[in-house]
């Protein structure tokens, strides 16, 4: 790896291409072939590939997470007025297809034993709303949610469970890999995520029959007709063939970057653990997390704002943790059950920057300028 310079800029998480060139080989066989165009080679090999990866028996290239998501709820028959449970504490990728359908999300709170989905919370709200169509259960931050019991939950209820995992490609809940509990589970290939197309997501499932369906939705719903016939509204989500290439050369090097993303979590829990304080995002023993981002709370005299602003200061990149759901002033209408659990995560989280391509010499800057605070 280049050495990095003195005032270089240490970003959160950021696009890391293997050294072997493996992305652009791929890519390049696709030139060769003129295959350039959407599907190909290069998108049906990643599907197989992405697939056996997480255990999954099938899977559909869509062209983002967000997209997946959306064809996920599709699947699941989620319609005008049903009612989705999705986490209050995720990104608003989680929650914008349920009203892509015209759905309506009633959001769930975290505890501080996951920071994911809370059982207590889910268990109340189908309570509240016996009729819900859908689950929609986030890993943030490549953190595994309590899959045992919120499966046991769904199964009661007989409702469909869509799995969010696009922060948690390469994480494992109690040796199986997130995304592969519920009856969909989707990934994203966005630029900051742990490995990266650029832009693309996937759709995963053991129900090849729904699969099939998605890949028709996702390009135009076009029938087998020689004219253009369509009798359902169809989707512009496919991945191209192009994208493909770098995923498949990306998913040779995820297994690194879980180390990578590890090795940093580790680092900073060793060098910042103790101070008053701190504490790390939890790690459960059955959780064999991605680290995607390395996050910790405080609740001490130093605030995540006077870290944020220290590290920018040394050109360094760091953020909040993400405000819940029923904060946002766009759905801040729809229901919420739970307590304070988010609200408090988010007032007084922080995420450190955890990019793959950072050196010892990078981490040591950044621990050193967040110890700073504490000797003021
Ligand atoms: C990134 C992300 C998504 C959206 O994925 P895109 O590929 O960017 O559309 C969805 N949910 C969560 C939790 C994410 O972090």
């Amino acid at each position: 790896m280049k050495p990095t310079k003195v005032n270089e800029r240490i970003f959160l998480s950021s696009p890391h291409m293997s050294v072997e060139g493996y992305e652009l080989k791929f890519v390049q066989e696709a030139f060769d072939t003129n295959w350039i165009a959407p599907l190909g080679e290069n998108v049906n090999e990643f599907e197989k590939e992405l697939a056996a990866k997480v255990g999954s028996k099938e899977a559909a290239a869509l062209s983002s997470g967000t997209g997946a998501i959306h064809l996920a709820l599709r699947a699941a028959g989620v319609g005008e007025g049903d009612i989705v449970f999705c986490p209050t504490f995720t990104f608003s990728a989680t929650a914008n297809p349920i009203i892509y359908q015209n759905a309506l999300p009633v959001f769930i709170d975290s505890d501080y034993e996951t920071w994911n989905m809370c059982p207590n919370a889910l268990a109340k709200a189908f309570e509240k709303y016996p009729e819900v169509k859908a689950v929609i259960v986030v890993h943030l931050y490549g953190l595994s949610a309590d899959m045992d019991k919120i499966m046991e939950i769904c199964k009661k209820h007989e409702v469909t469970v869509i799995e969010d995992a696009a922060e948690s490609l390469g994480g494992y809940y109690k040796g199986q890999h997130t995304g592969t509990f519920g009856d969909y589970g989707i990934f994203s290939f966005n630029g900051n995520k742990i490995i990266t197309t650029s832009g693309g997501g996937m759709l995963v499932s053991n129900n090849e029959e729904k699969v099939a369906k998605v890949r028709f939705w996702a390009t135009q719903s076009r029938d087998q007709a020689r004219h253009y016939q369509h009798s359902e509204l169809g989707f512009n989500y496919r991945m191209s063939n192009v994208v493909a290439g770098i995923g498949r050369g990306q998913l040779k090097v995820l297994d690194q970057r879980v180390e990578k993303k590890k090795y940093i979590f580790e680092f900073y829990k060793r060098e910042l653990g103790e101070l008053d304080g701190v504490e790390f995002m939890p790690i459960n023993d059955w959780d064999k997390p991605n680290y995607w981002l390395s996050s910790m709370t405080l609740k001490g005299k130093v605030r995540p704002i006077d870290i944020m602003a220290a590290l920018e200061k040394e050109n360094i990149e760091s953020r909040p943790v993400w405000k819940p759901m029923h904060l946002q002033p766009f759905f801040e209408k729809y229901d919420f059950i739970g307590t304070d659990v988010s609200e408090s995560l988010f007032e007084n989280g922080v995420c450190l920057p955890s990019d793959t391509k950072m050196t010892d010499k990078d981490l040591e800057r950044v621990v050193k300028t967040i110890k700073g605070l504490w000797l003021k």
